[in-house]
């Protein structure tokens, strides 16, 4: 589903991916853990053309993101083309990114009477129906005000699972949350890591990444330092700099 060859990316001059390669399979369930400031964010926001790497490529379900190759512009997307490519990922951030003044179906139906061009009975039939998924069924006419953060990152889960995306993308999903709200989300991404959808989380729920995940990534200063099943790189990591990171947060 997701190619990600050689990334180099710098702010300035300084380097922030440092050479990333990962491979994510079809209905694939990477976590991404490390310490702040590896690059996790700038990863993701590569892989959503947020950003553009420097040096190598991303290719998701065959499409290459960016640029490819030592700045020689092998392949650019026409603005159209990215457009197209962003609404197949979907991207929940920490924080939840609703629309305050709308209600949660709206704020669900607005990518689809956006870019999918519903009409709106059909949009707030089909955004009913994504809040149900998410056990928010009968929360639709609440203000995000109104809702918990856990709810409201619900809200925001259903929004990016509108457009039907194949590979969808979370950035510590939980880390604005009261510790008793966490459990709520991640159940809600445990479905949808079930369903088979393509799942890149970076997180640092280790409990949550070990139960989930087939594949566990440790980033540490902009480079890839271990990666593989989660009985391995979390119960017998290979790498120091793992084994510290771990020893910290465990
Ligand atoms: P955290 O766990 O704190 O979220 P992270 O691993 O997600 O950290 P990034 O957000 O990817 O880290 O940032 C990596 C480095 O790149 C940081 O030093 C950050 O300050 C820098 N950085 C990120 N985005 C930009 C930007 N747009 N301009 C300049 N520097 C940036
Ligand atoms: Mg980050």
């Amino acid at each position: 589903a997701l190619e990600i060859r050689n990334v180099h990316k710098s702010f300035g001059t300084r380097e922030v991916l440092r050479g990333v390669d990962l491979t994510v399979r079809p209905g694939g369930v990477v976590a991404i853990l490390g310490p702040s400031g590896s690059g996790k964010s700038t990863l993701l926001r590569t892989i959503n053309h947020l950003e553009q790497p420097d040096h190598g490529y991303v290719a998701v379900h065959g499409e290459l993101i960016g640029v490819e190759a030592r700045g020689a512009r092998l392949h650019e997307l026409s603005p159209r083309a990215v457009r197209r490519q962003r609404t197949r990922i979907g991207f929940v951030a920490q924080s939840f990114n609703l629309f305050p003044n709308l209600t949660a179906r709206d704020n669900v139906a607005e990518p689809l009477i956006a870019h999918k061009r519903l009409a709106r009975p059909a949009a707030y039939e089909r955004a009913t129906e994504l809040l149900a998924k998410v056990g928010l069924g009968d929360r639709g006419d609440a203000y995000p005000r109104r809702l918990s953060g856990g709810q409201q990152q619900r809200v925001a889960i259903a929004r990016s699972l509108a457009l039907e995306p194949n590979l969808l993308l979370f950035d510590e999903p939980t880390s604005a949350l009261d510790p008793e709200l966490v459990g709520e989300v991640l159940s809600v991404i445990r479905q949808l890591a079930d369903s088979g959808t393509t799942l890149i989380i970076v997180t640092h729920e280790i409990g949550f990444a070990r139960e989930v995940a087939d594949t566990v990534v440790f980033i540490d200063d902009g480079v890839i330092v271990e990666q593989g099943p989660p009985a391995q790189v979390l119960t017998a990591p290979q790498q120091p700099r793992t084994r510290e990171f771990l020893s910290k947060v465990l």
